[in-house]
């Protein structure tokens, strides 16, 4: 018989823990650009102290990319769980705005209601994580100089050719200049704050330290974006010195943001999630095919590895949102959940229209 009460309280125990109320706020930290291999072997030589007690507290987890390796791509899918069919944002220069009120921080805001929740996005980088909306120009004998030179193709600091991503379009015999609206137009839009193009880890968490202060008391959910480690691999290569010292300063200033939870009494109550969008190609200074990456977390209840798109239904879920409710459907499966999709498509996700193109040209 006592035996059986003891049993009794262990499985209440049991389901107890398991029903755990949802976290109250959500940090997602990016760090744009970091190696899986190479963020593993620092945080071995034990350069990355919070990542290491990040790891030790919760759980780091190997994240497997589906998908184009890059910025646009990346933030993203991690920012929605949907595959590029479905935001149309496929890689840097084949994109539209994200259709509205699909990022995570809209939904929290249409979940929770505006006057309850703070969703603020931080972000170092200018291009790419951007939120300028669609143009369409008539073109005039006035403008047409000015908007012909934004055609032009221009050479980036590596010599490669990058393509504009805006076009000439005709309506009806009539010509309009078009550029499509950047990835995170509704996202910025609809949250209560986004700042992009802050550049410097430094400037980035700052600010970040700042805003957790001016909002202490709410409810929050914050998108950090430290840029350093995808630019130093750009500039001097993913073994330079450089690139490994822009890791330490992210790791920095992870702790920095962790610590002023803490200095605030919200730490137990914020899960924190550090990801990244791309790798980057060994000793390389591109990141072509660099589908290898990770998610640590203070979080103890992820099962397993996954994928950039289980991202976003791993942050909702843990907010308390029914994930069967969400329309579309998310392509995403959250962390806590056993993954039944078989193997991942690892690599580069073309889309149809690219194919249409090229058949049209080699006709
Ligand atoms: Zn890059």
């Amino acid at each position: 018989m006592a035996k059986k009460i003891v049993l009794t309280a262990f499985l209440i125990l049991v389901f107890a823990c398991g029903l755990k109320a949802e976290t109250k706020n959500v940090i997602l930290i990016g760090w744009d650009g970091a190696q899986r291999e190479h963020v593993m072997q620092a945080l071995e030589k034990g350069e990355l102290p919070t990542l290491k007690m990040l790891s030790t507290q919760g759980q780091l987890v190997k994240i497997d990319i589906e998908g184009t390796t890059d910025t646009k791509a990346g933030w993203s899918q991690i920012l929605t769980g949907y595959y590029p069919s479905v935001t149309g944002v496929y890689s840097n220069n084949q994109y539209h705005s994200i259709p509205e009120g699909f990022s995570i921080g809209e939904r929290l805001e249409k979940y929770f209601g505006d006057a309850n929740i703070y969703t603020a996005a931080v972000i170092g980088k200018k291009g790419h994580v951007d939120a300028e909306p669609e143009e369409m120009i008539k073109v005039t004998d006035d403008n047409r100089a000015e908007l012909e030179k934004r055609l032009k193709a221009k050479v980036d600091k590596n010599g490669k050719l990058k393509k504009p991503d805006c076009r000439i379009k005709d309506v009806n015999g009539v010509e309009y200049f078009f550029s499509p609206g950047k990835p995170h137009y509704y996202m910025s839009k609809n949250t209560d704050l986004f700042e992009n193009g802050l550049s410097r880890n430094e400037k980035v968490g700052k600010r970040t330290l700042q805003l957790l202060d001016e909002n202490k008391g709410k409810r929050f959910f914050f998108f950090v974006h430290f840029a350093e480690v995808d630019h130093a691999g750009h500039n001097h290569g993913e073994n330079s010195k450089q690139y490994n010292y822009a890791l330490i300063s992210s790791d920095k200033w992870t702790g920095k943001i962790i610590d002023k939870l803490k200095e605030l009494g919200v730490y137990d109550e914020t899960t924190v999630y550090v990801t990244v969008d791309h790798g980057f190609d060994e000793d390389a200074k591109n990141h072509h095919n660099a589908p290898y990456v990770f998610l640590a977390t203070n979080s103890t209840k992820l099962i397993r590895d996954g994928r950039r798109q289980d991202v976003a239904p791993t942050i909702l879920e843990a907010f308390g949102l029914d994930l069967t409710k969400i329309e579309p459907k998310i392509d995403g499966v959250p962390l806590t959940q056993k993954d039944t999709r078989g193997p991942a498509k690892i690599g580069s996700d073309k889309p149809i229209k690219n194919k249409q193109k090229k058949k049209t040209i080699q006709l």
